[in-house]
């Protein structure tokens, strides 16, 4: 789960946490008080909070991954963007696929990551009970 923290443009604050679908909201979301749509704020704060959690591992390896990661996830809302200004149908398809490739790449790279960084915890524990 991540957590989502939004400010409305009508000055309310509201706050949740979603299992985020390919780094975005699954569905949409509004100000509780005005009703105004934050699903965009909301996809922004689940963007920041996945490069958050994987910067919180504090490594220049880490931080390249987060940089990968942004970008296949910027090349996935691009990819998104064009096809739903496209009008051809076949290019839509082409052109989501792409966005569903890049979404999957950085999907994969940060759970790849958390994975390793998961293993490789034990180990760094110095009083590990040894039997
Ligand atoms: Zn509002």
């Amino acid at each position: 789960m991540v957590p989502v923290k939004i400010q409305c443009g009508c000055g309310q604050k509201y706050a949740f946490e979603v299992e985020p679908i390919c780094g975005r909201m699954p569905g949409k979301v509004t100000c509780p008080v005005c009703g105004r749509d934050g699903t965009r704020t909301a996809n922004e704060a689940i963007a920041s909070q996945l490069a958050v959690q994987l910067a919180s591992e504090r490594s220049v390896h880490n931080i390249m991954m987060v940089f990968a990661v942004i970008g296949c996830l910027t090349t996935g809302i691009v990819g998104i963007t064009k096809a739903l200004t496209m009008a051809d149908g076949v290019n839509v398809l082409l052109c989501l696929l792409g966005a569903t490739a890049a979404f999957g790449m950085a999907l994969a790279v940060f759970l790849w990551k958390r994975d390793k960084s998961a293993m490789n915890r034990p180990k760094l524990r110095p009083n590990f009970p040894a039997r």
